[in-house]
């Protein structure tokens, strides 16, 4: 189910798998670094792009705060 939404998720969103794809390999050649997450310093971190026009422009965040960023952020005061 899960892997299905992922599928139809890259068939509507080809320069979002570009971007991923670029940046990874950025990261292989050591052309981008992975970073701590910018919120909490967690060193698991994701890359967010917010620009998928840039792949190399991204924002290191845990799982957490990925997903927070990717809300809108609306009176995000929940804590
Ligand atoms: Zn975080
Ligand atoms: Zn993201």
């Amino acid at each position: 189910m899960k892997n299905r939404a992922q599928a139809r998720w890259r068939e509507k969103n080809p320069q979002a798998v570009w971007a991923h794809r670029a940046l990874r390999s950025a990261v292989k050649l050591g052309i981008v670094k992975q970073q701590p997450c910018e919120v909490c310093g967690d060193p698991a971190s994701e890359a967010h792009h917010p620009d998928y026009d840039r792949p190399a422009a991204v924002r290191w965040l845990c799982r957490r705060h990925h997903k927070a960023a990717h809300k809108k952020p609306k009176r995000a005061r929940s804590t």
